[in-house]
């Protein structure tokens, strides 16, 4: 007889935000029985799943969480991985492992890990303080911060001795300023068997100012020789990581083809949301899969796409709409995703959109036409 799949677990998530809620959203075509942690009861996952407001990060409030859950992922890094480990003892299952966690929420230590295993990365150097920073600088070069900061927050660019007196004032790293070419990033899973298996590479494009991605294009325009590396590396990477989930691979391409990891962060990422439609398999559903001990899916891509952040637009505050919904909804290929955020402000992720077309040229002008249409307005 053919196996059965035990489907009598509980799914704790820590972190209700957006990633969260397309979990869930996928979860429910398995049935599976979420909860979910997170400190604002307004969170994008607030009314989809059983739901606990408490703080992600406060060790108490983790384990009185996990000790409901059979399973336990994250959506977010930032998580008490005391409360993770003593969760392990305990026989829960934390997937991503929190020694993982622990390793990615400090880019110091990420980046030693990268030097220490022979992953190419850019040269850097750790700093303690200010000081530290004004000791080691050779301008340019990058400045960020080894804890907390994400979304861009904790990184800067030190271009003269004019920008030192923005310098990090606690632990970080100095790096090497690199002129690359193309960002790319390799989403890649491991089950609990070992099983490994990389979603085709995604290119980025940043907004100037903000440090957000602001476009996406997949599969990435490279060659194939950068493929195969960047697939290599992001399969390399959760191989010595010895991770179970899915792992976001941020990198690096030079013009002379080189391909340096900038970061990685171990759950469902941005550089993904177009697996949704675009992908055999979304990034989400592979997620699952993973930590579940299902086989992993194809990943193979149906049809090019571009994916578009919605943020909110500046100078707008409060209750949020959206305007020129009807406009992009006509466009054929066009997958409009809110998160279900209230309020809108200035740059906060409130959706993305993804746009499929078989056309790269019309890909890109109807990513255009959805960025300068669709706006979250108060
Ligand atoms: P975050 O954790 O906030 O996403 P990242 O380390 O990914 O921070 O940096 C944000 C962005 O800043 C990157 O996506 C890239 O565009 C730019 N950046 C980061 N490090 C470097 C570097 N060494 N050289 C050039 N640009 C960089």
């Amino acid at each position: 007889m053919a196996n059965t799949f035990n489907q009598d677990f509980k799914l704790g998530i820590l972190g209700g935000g957006q990633l969260g809620r397309m979990l869930i959203q996928s979860g429910i075509d398995f049935n599976f029985n979420f909860s979910v942690l997170d400190p604002d009861k307004n969170a994008p996952c607030s009314s989809l799943a059983p739901f606990s407001e408490g703080k992600l990060t406060d060790y108490d409030t983790v384990m009185k969480f996990g000790e409901l859950c059979d399973i336990i992922t994250i959506e977010i890094e930032n998580v008490n991985t005391s409360a993770l480990k003593e969760l392990v003892r305990k026989g829960k299952k934390v997937f991503p492992q929190p020694e993982v966690i622990e390793l990615i929420q400090d880019k110091r230590v990420q980046k030693t890990f990268y030097k220490s295993n022979g992953i190419s990365t850019a040269y850097f150097v750790l700093t303690e303080n200010k000081d530290d920073v004004a000791r080691h600088v050779r301008y340019p070069m990058v400045n960020k911060l080894g804890k907390e900061g994400y979304d861009g927050r904790g990184v800067q660019i030190l271009r003269g001795a004019g920008d030192l007196q923005h310098a990090f004032d606690k632990p970080g790293l100095l790096e090497e300023l690199v002129p690359f070419e193309k960002e790319i990033s390799v989403i890649v899973a491991r089950n609990t068997h070992g099983q490994v298996d990389t979603f085709p590479a995604v290119e980025m494009v940043f907004h100037p100012t903000q440090n957000l991605v602001e476009y996406l294009f997949a599969p990435a325009q490279i060659s194939t020789d950068v493929a195969q590396r960047a697939d290599a590396i992001a399969r390399s990477i959760i191989e010595k990581l010895n991770m179970v989930g899915l792992l976001a691979v941020e990198m690096f391409v030079t013009a002379s083809g080189e391909v340096l990891v900038n970061e990685i962060a171990p759950r469902p990422h941005n550089s993904g949301h177009q697996t949704i439609e675009a992908n055999v398999t979304s990034q989400y559903e592979q997620h699952l899969r993973a930590i579940t001990g299902l086989p992993l899916g194809k990943t193979d891509l149906i049809m090019p796409s571009a994916m578009v952040n919605l943020l909110g637009e500046p100078g707008f505050s409060g209750p949020a709409r959206y305007a020129g919904f009807e406009e992009v909804m006509n466009v054929k290929g066009v997958h409009v995703h809110l998160y279900g955020k209230n309020q809108t402000k200035p740059f906060r992720k409130m959706g993305h959109v993804t746009i499929l077309d078989d056309d790269i040229d019309s890909l890109k002008k109807k990513a255009n036409f959805v960025k300068q249409t669709l706006k979250v307005i108060a």
